[in-house]
């Protein structure tokens, strides 16, 4: 999608701070941080959201591992962390291409506001 801020981001037009990348996930820092560690995994394809992925493709799987893996070589695995995706306006999406936000090093509160 030539309009979408993530794709721009995966092709390098846009700047980021990557923390990881492999042939279908990117990660990287989230410009406004929540928490000491804030990173922004996505999928190289453009899904509008998680109820655009396809069955069968494994890239949810695969974004939760990478989490994990984020998590260990960051440090805040033993404590913990959060691993959140908003769908759709009232989940809080604002940017329509699928991503999980990984939130570390800090401790969060359930419910959430
Ligand atoms: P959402 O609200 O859609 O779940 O999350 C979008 C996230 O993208 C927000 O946490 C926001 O701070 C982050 N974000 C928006 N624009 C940029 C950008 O240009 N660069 C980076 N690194 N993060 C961004
Ligand atoms: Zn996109």
């Amino acid at each position: 999608m030539s309009d979408c801020l993530f794709c721009k981001i995966i092709k390098g037009e846009i700047p980021s701070d990557k923390v990881y990348e492999d042939d279908v996930v990117y990660a990287f820092k989230d410009i406004d941080p929540k928490a000491p560690n804030h990173f922004l995994i996505i999928p190289k394809k453009h899904y509008a959201s998680i109820l655009d992925v396809p069955k069968d493709i494994g890239i949810l799987d695969h974004i939760h591992e990478v989490a994990c893996k984020l998590s260990k070589e960051y440090g805040f695995d033993e404590g913990g962390f959060r691993l959140v995706n908003n769908c759709g306006d009232d989940g809080g999406q604002t940017v329509k291409h699928l991503h999980y936000h990984l939130l570390g090093g800090r401790s969060f509160s359930w419910p959430p506001g």
